[in-house]
């Protein structure tokens, strides 16, 4: 039975993707970070067969007793602080979370896997958000990276670390440069989430408008279930590598809520969205737009849900789950 290890289980991707692993037949394990954690309900209720462990990526001797305790084939780590507007407010905290907790995480599967560094596979979670003010259109691996945030420079340490461990030890380390990926378990402070359940809401009679930063930024959005598959490929290789995720279509935030409030049957929203400064970020990027050919050619990784099948699958989700809470 092979043995997989997850940090940021507790997160959209983690929960995926244990998922993904559960069905392979994997043991998997997690780790999760904090005294009483209040998602770690949320993981033993949707994943009671994973194995929880205690870890914080800033505490390197807690990942190394997660290591010896699961003893795992493939490691992913996904744990990071995540939100990009955050990080301008906590730039230290994200880069301590963010950046240095790779270069733990490395160390942790570098001393476990001993005098043959290669037999623990590692994922490091990479981000477009690395491209920030984009050299190139469409980002490839090759495009120079250019980050707009603290969030996006702390990723980028992570990259290269990891590159960087690969070319030092020889370990079987791969860096998947996810694009935007969106589910109905993303966090409301994203703006896909953000959307969905105010589209659901308004809908529902249960709130009047809308506020939003910057409309016109462009994102490349796919839905996570897929993009989690495309992480267990790149650990499936015969060799460590580095691969662009994404479905090489780019919408803007106003088209986001044209397909919204579409599917809601509302044509016109010009006058439920408002927007606020509060919203604005201190750098944008401004267009995402990604060139996955490498992993559809070497992984025979696509995406397969849409755009539009996204958005309505998240905003079916939150008319749901607004009605329940509403006791509707
Ligand atoms: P990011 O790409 O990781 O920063 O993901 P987000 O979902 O947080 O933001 C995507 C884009 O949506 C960014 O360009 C934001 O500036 C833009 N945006 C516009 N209005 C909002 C909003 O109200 N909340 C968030 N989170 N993003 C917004």
């Amino acid at each position: 039975m092979t043995t997989a290890l997850i940090t940021g289980i507790t997160g959209q991707d983690g929960l995926y993707l244990a998922e993904l692993l559960l069905a392979n037949g994997y043991d998997v394990h997690g780790i999760v970070r904090g005294q009483n954690n209040p998602k770690l309900e949320l993981v033993r209720r949707v994943l009671p067969d994973v194995t929880v462990h205690t870890g914080d990526l800033t505490d390197l001797s807690s990942l190394m007793r997660a290591m010896r305790d699961s003893d795992p084939d493939e490691v992913y780590n996904l744990g990071a602080v995540s939100f990009v507007a955050y990080s301008w407010m906590n730039a230290q905290v994200t880069s301590d979370v963010t950046g240095l907790g790779v270069l733990n995480m490395l160390e942790a599967v570098r001393l476990h896997a001993g005098d043959d560094p290669a037999a623990v596979r590692y994922y490091q979670a990479s981000s477009s958000e690395m491209f920030g003010k984009v050299q190139q259109v469409p980002q490839s691996e090759a495009t120079l990276l250019w980050p707009r945030s603290p969030y996006g420079v702390a990723k980028v340490y992570g990259h290269y670390m990891t590159i960087n461990y690969r070319e030092s030890y020889g370990m079987h380390a791969s860096s998947g440069i996810l694009f935007n990926h969106e589910s109905p378990r993303r966090g409301p402070e994203f703006v896909t989430r953000k959307v969905s359940q105010a589209v659901a809401r308004i809908k529902l009679g249960l709130q009047d408008t809308l506020t939003m930063g910057n409309l016109d930024a462009q994102r490349d959005w796919g839905f996570a279930g897929d993009y989690v598959e495309a992480m267990w490929l790149m650990l499936q290789q015969p060799d460590g590598d580095d691969y662009v995720i994404s479905t090489g279509e780019t919408h803007s935030i106003r088209d986001l809520l044209d397909v919204a409030f579409a599917h809601v049957g509302i044509e016109d929203w010009s006058g439920l969205v408002e927007q606020d400064p509060r919203f604005m970020r201190p750098a944008e990027v401004d267009q995402l737009l990604g060139d996955s050919s490498k992993a559809r050619s070497r992984l025979g990784w696509k995406p397969k849900v849409s755009f539009t099948e996204l958005v309505q699958m998240m905003v079916d989700n939150d008319l749901t789950e607004q009605k329940v809470l509403a006791g509707l």
